[in-house]
């Protein structure tokens, strides 16, 4: 079916979707245009420009991995309970500060309405799919009590691997280019690792036990991103291994952690970007892993990394691509 979209465009979106979205971007979603076979070098521009050259996830964790790096980071040369200790709660300030505040403006003060939100609904409450029979409640109690522990573990192995001698590390002098194209690099290559681990996360037996905690987020809000069962997180936070064989700087580190831990509050906002002053100052959600929450067996990855375009189980949000994947849905259901 035809309608217009939140810019004014006409596009063919999937049957009964205007009544679930409030809002929805322009249509088809873009997938990376890096990996394009001939691709068009002002959208690879821009696309890098609005990444890396604004305010934006990218940008902000770079800086936060940065400060971080150098002034909140105790050494672990001694392995002491105590720098254990700092290290989890600096990461649990850091995603009530970024989680909570941006729950407490979008969705409690309501700070932007209903702008630029995706679906119609509010927050479940007193339902019996959550723990507590809350989604808040129950997005906290997993992000808190099995993402921000787990997330510190892999943490504490790396900065222990630094200290003692055992990781090797990277300086800005050693080799500059490198060094800061490795930020993007770590995007790939956390697109490239959350597919496949995301795929295996939906092998039927696999997503009962673990990753149907996730994906009872269908209406999704910022606690809802490391809302995850501790089978899954362990696994989600894996890709951060590499740093143990490529020798990387306690920022690009840093950096990887925070696009894992406190990115998803951003991407899993349920609002396209915060807006000031009726202005975009930051964009927040993902359509693109919007339309995963909706229709589960699609989008498995990320933007960055053109794995769902190559395997078919792209959803760009029009209509054949929603009964391609509820094709797919009952197959897995048939499983
Ligand atoms: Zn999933
Ligand atoms: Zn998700």
């Amino acid at each position: 079916m035809k309608m217009k979209n939140a810019e004014g465009d006409e596009v063919l979106v999937a049957e009964g979707q205007s009544r679930i979205w409030n809002y929805f971007p322009n249509l088809p979603i873009p997938n990376s245009p890096v990996f394009h076979l001939r691709p068009r070098s002002l959208f690879v521009l821009n696309w890098f420009r609005r990444g890396w050259m604004t305010v934006s996830g990218a940008t902000l964790w770079v800086a936060l991995a940065f400060a971080i790096s150098n002034w909140f980071q105790p050494s672990l040369t001694d392995l002491s309970l105590q720098a254990v200790g700092l290290m989890f709660l600096r990461n649990l300030a850091l995603i009530v500060i970024v989680a909570g505040g941006l729950h407490a403006w979008l969705w409690v003060m309501r700070c932007q309405g209903d702008k630029l939100k995706y679906d119609s609904r509010a927050m479940a409450r007193n339902n019996g799919k959550f723990t507590f029979r809350n989604q808040v409640l129950d997005n906290m109690f997993w992000s808190l009590a099995w993402g921000v522990p787990i997330w510190t573990l892999y943490e504490v192995l790396y900065f222990r691997g630094v200290d003692t001698g055992l990781v090797m590390t990277l300086k800005f002098n050693d080799n500059p280019i490198w060094f800061i194209l490795f930020f993007w690099f770590i995007l790939l290559w956390k697109g490239f690792h959350f597919y496949w681990v995301h795929r295996l996360l939906h092998q039927p037996l696999y997503y009962r036990i673990a990753h149907s905690v996730h994906h009872r987020n269908i209406n999704t809000g910022p606690w809802s991103g490391l809302s995850m069962h501790p089978l899954e997180t362990l696994p989600y936070f894996s890709g951060l291994l590499i740093h143990l064989i490529v020798p990387s700087h306690p920022a690009h580190f840093l950096f990887h952690v925070y696009a894992l831990s406190l990115n998803p509050a951003l991407s899993h906002s349920g609002f396209d970007a915060l807006l000031i002053s009726d202005k975009r100052r930051l964009e927040l959600g993902e359509f693109f892993h919007q339309l995963h929450h909706r229709y589960f067996e699609c989008n498995y990855g990320t933007p960055e990394m053109p794995w769902d375009k190559w395997f078919l189980t792209y959803h760009d949000g029009i209509d054949k691509n929603t009964r391609n994947t509820r094709d797919r849905n009952k197959k897995m259901d048939a499983k």
